[in-house]
């Protein structure tokens, strides 16, 4: 055990079995040990790469999608400017960099930046510093009064996950235990009533994100109220299944998970099917999910790439090479996947 799983240990033993999305809550955020707190997870040295750092197109196109949003919604005077888990803060970057095309729109937001991560939260500041707008820093996600535009890739697979397995008892929920002087998972002995449409088999298992569903909903009561947009990004599936999406990223083994919390990342597959529906709840509608590749097709990379391409010939391998891993089906083209959030009078933004 390292020293974050001694810890949970302890926790265990004075407290009781954790959840799967408590684990994970500590696992990720543990100001100490915690994965997401102490390091800087991203790049070719980290442990994964995300779509912003894969081209700057990325963030270009997705702030150019929050620019025709607010113009499609008569250009509000005082709205702000979200973004969920901005990592490096390389999409804020070049979202800000392409709304230079549009003065107005950056002269009516403001950006905030809702992020838990302290070593996180100073790269954005150092890669924002020139950005020439006003940006603020929150922990987390709060609903203002004015129109809400809200961007968010990769955030919501990092949000904790509850995992319900079916038992003759009924729905029993897995969670952590300590055994054998280790961390290990268990299920609840006492059933849940956890709503659930369908049969699974025997040992199937239900996993939800009571987090994201709740997140999901706040911004949807925000945009139906005040207005807005939401763009939310990340992979996941459209149409909800029974199975364990819970992984370690780096080739670790489930079983690795529990033995070396805080030092590999835990995320789940998005659920968008429950996402959306939540956000509908909140009373907003909702467009999409799309594959990932179809959205940004729609949204012009291909003639961005030419475009940067021309500018700079030497390039052009390597942009092609980026559009490709973006869009292609065998890559983040369908896995991942776009699902926007709109007042029910605003018309189909585009890419939808
Ligand atoms: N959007 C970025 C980073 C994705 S990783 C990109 O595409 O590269 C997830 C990000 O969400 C990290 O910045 C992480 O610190 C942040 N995060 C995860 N859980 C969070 C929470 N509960 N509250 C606020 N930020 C969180």
């Amino acid at each position: 055990m390292n020293a974050l799983a001694r810890r949970i240990a302890k926790l265990i033993e004075t407290q009781g079995p954790l959840s799967v999305a408590q684990f994970m809550t500590i696992a990720l955020h543990d100001p100490a040990e915690g994965y997401y707190a102490t390091r800087d997870p991203f790049g070719a040295k980290g442990d994964f790469v995300t779509a912003p750092d894969i081209s700057q197109m990325f963030g270009e196109l997705l702030g150019l999608w929050c620019v025709q949003a607010w113009l499609d919604q008569d250009s509000p005077k005082r709205a702000e400017l979200v973004e969920l888990g901005p990592g490096r803060g390389t999409l804020m970057a070049d979202a800000l960099r392409a709304a230079k095309l549009a003065p107005k729109f950056l002269k009516s937001i403001d950006v905030v930046m809702v992020e838990a991560s302290p070593t996180l939260r100073a790269l954005q500041q150092e890669r924002l510093k020139d950005a020439g707008v006003a940006i603020r820093w929150i922990d987390r996600f709060e609903a203002g009064d004015r129109p809400l535009f809200l961007v968010a890739n990769e955030f919501f697979d990092a949000l904790p996950v509850r995992q319900f397995v079916q038992t003759e008892r009924g729905w029993c929920e897995r969670m952590v235990v300590v055994e054998n002087e280790a961390l290990a998972f268990a299920l609840s002995p006492i059933a849940s009533n956890v709503g659930v449409e369908g049969d699974a088999p025997p040992g199937g298992v239900f996993e939800t994100s009571p987090a994201s569903l709740a997140l999901a909903e706040e911004i949807g009561r925000s945009i139906a109220r005040h207005g807005g947009a939401a763009l939310i990004v990340d992979y996941g599936y459209a149409e909800r299944g029974f199975g364990e999406t819970l992984q370690a990223v780096g080739g670790h083994k489930f079983k690795t998970l529990l033995e070396r919390p805080g030092e590999i990342d835990l995320s789940a597959h998005v659920d968008f099917a429950n996402l959306a529906a939540a956000a509908r709840h909140g009373g907003a509608q909702t467009f999409g999910p799309v594959g990932q590749g179809a959205f940004l097709e729609a949204l012009g990379i291909s003639a961005r790439a030419e475009k940067l391409s021309r500018l700079n010939r030497k390039e052009a391998p390597s942009i092609a090479a980026a559009v490709d891993r973006l869009v292609s089906p065998g890559q983040m083209g369908t896995l991942f996947k776009a699902l926007a959030i709109l007042p029910r009078t605003a018309p189909t933004p585009p890419g939808f």
